[in-house]
């Protein structure tokens, strides 16, 4: 049977073409066919799925109600939505759309072929410098371009990010993202990538996710996060204090070190902004220009 990943579902639309008021179709599930399990987040289960219209295939996100009521994170799944579903760049899972029926939430989502990023690690260890640095470039040009439309992801880190198909980059969770004009003092995300401000609940604003990037090409080239700790009082003493140490082992070029140095600094407008990231020697001469590393 023919599969399409080219075209996305489009919302249909019912209603007459003289320019009558047209009705949204509301999409059920009866508009997929459903796959494989995917895997299993905190409040429900990912599936494979085809839309039977148009074969597009997309991976279900399907939520419990009650499970999100619980947890009182409505507020924040509806924020997701709102933010991820208007954005449109290569290197940020797509949300196409979503519905509902009494018991369940169900978010369409673009399928990212060789799933999680944080597998990948687990199993490497860590990243060669070539690898690593693509990744980085694809990441901050989907941070210019959130941080283009004010919007700040705030929750950077490998178990958000998914892998398409051709091996790009997919910023997947923007479940602690704000939309924001604003500088915001919430405490939010992992306590391993939270900049000093966020920690310390001063303050914050776009300059969070250059911390967050910082933090990731560390971990990318050293298999940990550099202030990781057995406790996390430790690891907030640390944050706070930037105490950055480079390990001899794996060995990793100064460029790199250069580049995270700038970039882990506790005043976040002295911070080594995205674009001027791009331009670093090390990026420079790592980075694949296709944006895509294939290994
Ligand atoms: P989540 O609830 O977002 O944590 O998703 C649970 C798991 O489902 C993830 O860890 C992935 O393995 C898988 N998954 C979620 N979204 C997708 C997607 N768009 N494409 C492929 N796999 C996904």
């Amino acid at each position: 049977m023919a599969i399409s990943t080219e075209t996305p579902p489009q919302q249909q639309h019912k209603g007459s073409s003289e320019g009558a008021a047209v009705d949204q179709k509301r999409w059920t599930l009866n508009d997929f066919d459903i796959g494989k399990p995917l895997g299993r987040g905190k409040f429900g289960h990912v599936y494979l799925a085809r839309e039977k219209r148009s074969n597009h295939i997309v991976a279900l996100k399907v939520l419990f109600k009650n499970q999100l009521k619980q947890s009182q994170v409505e507020h924040q799944l509806r924020r997701e939505v709102e933010i991820q579903s208007h954005l449109r760049h290569p290197n940020i899972l797509r949300l196409y759309g979503y519905f509902y029926d009494q018991k369940r939430v169900y978010l369409i989502l673009e399928y990212a072929a060789k799933g999680e990023l944080y597998k990948e690690l687990q199993k490497c260890k860590y990243f060669s410098e070539r690898r690593a640095a693509t990744y980085v470039a694809s990441l901050a040009r989907a941070l210019i371009y959130c941080h283009g439309k004010h919007v700040i992801h705030r929750d950077i880190k490998p178990e958000n990010l998914l892998v398409g198909a051709q091996g790009e980059l997919k910023i997947a969770d923007f479940g602690w993202s704000v939309h924001t004009f604003n500088r915001r003092r919430t405490m939010c995300g992992t306590l391993d990538y939270l900049p000093p401000e966020m920690v310390e609940s001063v303050e914050h604003d776009a300059n969070v996710d250059i911390w967050s990037l910082g933090i990731l090409c560390y971990e990318f080239l050293y298999g940990v996060p550099p202030f990781e700790a057995k406790e996390h009082s430790d690891t907030y003493r640390r944050i706070v204090q930037v105490d950055l140490k480079f390990p001899s082992r794996p060995v990793v070029s100064s460029a790199a070190k250069d580049l995270i140095t700038q970039m882990l600094v506790k005043d976040s407008s002295q911070r080594l902004p995205l674009k001027k990231l791009l331009e670093h020697p090390w990026i420079v001469q790592n980075a694949e220009p296709s944006g895509v590393y294939r290994g």
